[in-house]
């Protein structure tokens, strides 16, 4: 893991062309793609004083000035991953409805590795039918890159290299997972994941600073983009806006109510958050967003012993989420590591905000993939969890 997730192994592979898979099978690359999440981003800008285009540019530029082919934003792959968890909420909603035995609910969110990674070492079978089963952002991302664009391009799905930029160690060890060995495409959704702090460690390497970097536009791919490419933001947190989400489709679809009061209500520490949706005094719905080890530990006990009041919670293993990522670049010049992120918050957002529901390109994506609820769909954005052994594999978590 640590010689094939490296920023040294990206160097080797866009001079060799060339890598070698979990499985053993060497590859000959026929295009790199890097695919960018907003948060590293964020902090890459903060740590160099750029506006978030101007760092995008930058980035996109420096990639393609070390041999990278494709660089992308993945707005259309944090789309549809919110826009698969609302549907899978729906129907857990009315399976527990239907069977309260069932252990449909609460749902818990599943684009944190760190979490996942924790709840399947240390709560095995317990909690992994609450997990849901939507792929991180991440490997959304790796399968369209793998799926879709080989698929446009009439090259075999590995011979896209494809690299994506995280704010943690614990996305390298999501990417090297087989659950994400997409046996459809007979290769991995995401070859090597580069974070923060080690593209920082990269410019300094090679003598560079972000600000010098000539820029470069972001590629548009998929023929089906209404707006120019770029970073987006996401409504309710820095993490993607999760419970958000979900809760706004779930109000309207289960209860008829557009345009919910959205009051994210503090419990314990800011670290816990509850969402409700109240009608003539009665809960509706209860959605909570639980960041960092104390409170997924005080979420999963209160699970265990049946008394877990939510339907739906967003859990992050970071306190305050993406943003304040275990490798995102540090804070500097006397800058408090809270200073810094109330500063990226406040940048993300700043951000121009996606809308899933109305994204032509999401749109198109799951037109190529038959539609929503497809078989394609579910083998492509969809994964399972299972319990492992504690010695399986190493956690990277920063608690
Ligand atoms: Fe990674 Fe932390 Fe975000 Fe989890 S919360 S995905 S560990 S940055």
């Amino acid at each position: 893991l640590v010689t094939r997730q490296s920023q040294e192994e990206l160097l080797r592979v866009l001079s060799e062309r060339k890598y070698t898979d979990t499985r053993g099978n060497t590859n000959e690359v026929s295009l790199v793609v890097v695919s960018m999440s907003p948060q590293p981003v964020l902090s890459l800008a903060a740590r160099y004083k750029l506006s978030p285009d101007d760092a995008v540019k930058k980035l996109a530029g420096y990639f393609k000035s070390i041999g990278v082919d494709i660089v992308l934003d993945m707005t259309v792959a944090e789309d549809l991953c919110l826009l698969e968890a609302q549907q899978e909420f729906l129907q857990r909603y009315h399976e527990q409805q239907s069977d309260p035995t069932s252990k449909q609910l609460p749902m818990l969110s599943s684009s944190c590795p760190g979490w996942v990674c924790y709840a399947e070492k240390t709560h095995g079978n317990f909690i992994l039918p609450y997990i849901s089963s939507t792929k991180s952002s991440q490997q959304i991302m790796g399968a369209l890159v793998k799926g879709e664009m080989s698929r446009r391009r009439g090259l075999a799905p590995a011979a896209l290299y494809h690299v994506t930029l995280m704010p943690c160690y614990d996305k390298k060890l999501e990417a090297s997972r087989e659950d994400f060995y997409t046996e459809l495409l007979s290769c991995h959704d995401v070859d090597c994941v580069v974070t923060a702090i080690e593209l920082e460690q990269m410019l300094s390497n090679s003598g560079k600073s972000l600000c010098d970097v000539s820029e470069a536009e972001l590629d548009a791919v998929w023929g089906g983009e209404a707006e120019a490419p770029g970073l987006r933001g996401h409504a309710g947190s820095g993490s993607g806006g999760f419970a958000h989400h979900v809760f706004l489709h779930a109000a309207e679809q289960l209860f008829g109510i557009t345009d919910p009061t959205m009051v994210y209500k503090e419990l314990r520490n800011p670290d816990f958050k509850e969402l409700t949706l109240e009608r003539e005094g009665q809960v509706l719905l209860r959605f909570a967003v639980a960041n960092g080890f104390r409170n997924i530990q005080n979420l999963v006990t209160k699970l265990k012993r049946g008394k877990s009041p939510y339907h739906y919670v967003e859990v992050m293993a970071c306190p305050s989420g993406c943003l304040n990522g275990g490798a995102q670049v540090r804070p500097s010049d006397g800058e408090s590591g809270r200073e810094l992120v109330s500063r990226l918050e406040a940048a993300y957002g700043a951000l121009p905000r996606a809308q899933p529901a109305r994204s032509h390109l999401a749109s198109h994506i799951y037109h190529s993939l038959h539609g929503p609820g497809s078989d394609k769909v579910r083998a492509m954005l969809h994964t399972t969890y299972h319990a492992i052994q504690k010695d399986d594999i190493a956690l990277n978590i920063k608690w």
